[in-house]
């Protein structure tokens, strides 16, 4: 079977790059390793900054892409280099020539087990940011619903800007995530008491920083600056929390019925085995790296490999998109030049 563009990873970036594809006269395939499309996006409840449905994005790329050419539940076994593109084995023993190939793998929730301090899979109210959006979509989740909630709280870099945990970057989003989230969780539970341990707040995108004020003003989340030192559980199963609150200058300990861990976004957990198959460098924090990162982070150093989305390290769902649309007209330009 021959191919002239070979899409891997059917999240919101492999779409997006295959409904700009399908709209320029090509008709791409898309190998999904999971058995339904949309990636992380898929489990994710409603969006910052405007709360717009994550399913009606989802939805929307799927049908737009319904042309392509898709496989689901199919890996990339092997792939290497020929003179004019590529030679590509799919788990399914489809075997692919394709001209150009976009990595579009996306990125992996930091495994917050590993941060053993604060508690995650030993005490039985500590959950993660995944987890929550998890609960938001299905309702379902007992360290949720296992009783009334009084007080919860959210504790920010959780696995991003963290030396120990071999992940010194920022995630960009889990501040934001954190302001929607605790709004969502407010919406529901207007009498408790919602705290967020921060300790930078970096509100970078539009209308994020007014999110932001509208959680203090309208909600009446509270903000404090301070790493927490210790989590631990007491006799009647409430999460005990211990900060230090660095701007009132005084220590802070708080009971609370739920607390949520912002797990960072680190790299996709098939980066290192794909890029090994074609000797792609990978950065330092485990992700693709690109030609450069001001005006070449679509592109790979290997002619006719792509990139585009969280493959290449932390990102919102916009620049994603824009991503994934520089990338498709990339390849288009690559294929009438070569
Ligand atoms: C808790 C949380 C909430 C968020 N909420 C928002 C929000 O409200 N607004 C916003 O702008 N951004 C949000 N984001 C960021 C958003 O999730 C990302 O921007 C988006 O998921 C990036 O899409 P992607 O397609 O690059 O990667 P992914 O969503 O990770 O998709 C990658 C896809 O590739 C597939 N794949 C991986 N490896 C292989 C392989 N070897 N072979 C085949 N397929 C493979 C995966 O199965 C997956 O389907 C949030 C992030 C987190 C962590
Ligand atoms: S976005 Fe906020 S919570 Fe996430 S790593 Fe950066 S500073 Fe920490």
């Amino acid at each position: 079977m021959k191919q002239n563009i070979v899409i891997v990873g059917g999240g919101i970036a492999g779409l997006e790059a295959a409904k700009r594809l399908l709209r320029l006269g090509y008709r791409p395939i898309i190998v999904e390793k999971q058995d339904r499309l949309g990636g992380h996006v898929a489990q994710w409840h409603c969006l910052f900054p405007d709360m717009t449905p994550a399913g009606e994005v989802v939805s929307g790329l799927i049908r737009d892409t319904a042309e392509a050419n898709i496989f689901l539940e199919t890996e990339i076994s092997f792939m290497n280099r020929l003179r004019d593109g590529y030679n590509i084995m799919l788990s399914n023993g489809i075997s692919v020539i394709a001209r150009a190939v976009l990595f579009t793998t996306g990125f992996s929730l930091f495994d917050a087990a590993k941060k053993e301090e604060y508690g995650y899979g030993v005490y039985d109210r500590v959950i993660t940011n995944g987890d929550l959006e998890h609960w938001f979509n299905t309702g379902s989740d007992k360290r949720v619903d296992g009783g009334e909630i009084r007080a919860m709280g959210f504790v920010h870099c959780v696995g991003s800007r963290d030396e120990k945990a071999r992940n010194s970057q920022c995630s960009k989003v889990c501040c934001i995530t954190a302001v929607k989230q605790a709004i969502e969780m407010k919406k529901k539970f207007p009498d408790a008491a919602v705290y967020c341990f921060y300790m930078d707040l970096r509100m970078f995108g539009k209308k994020f920083e007014d999110f932001y004020i509208s959680a203090q003003r309208d909600y009446g989340i509270r903000f404090i600056r301070g790493r927490v030192s210790e989590v631990s559980e007491d006799i009647d199963g409430r999460v005990v929390v211990k900060a230090e609150d660095t701007l009132a200058g005084k220590p802070v300990k708080v009971k609370l019925d739920l607390l949520v861990l912002m797990s960072g976004m680190v790299c996709g957990r098939d980066t290192e085995s794909l890029a090994s198959m074609l000797r792609l460098p990978v950065d330092t924090d485990g992700f693709f790296k690109s030609r450069n990162n001001v005006s070449a982070v679509v592109q790979s150093p290997l002619e006719g490999i792509f990139y585009a989305g969280a493959c290449t390290g932390p990102k919102t769902i916009p620049e994603t998109l824009a991503e994934a649309d520089t990338a498709a007209l990339e390849i288009v330009s690559f294929l009438y030049r070569s």
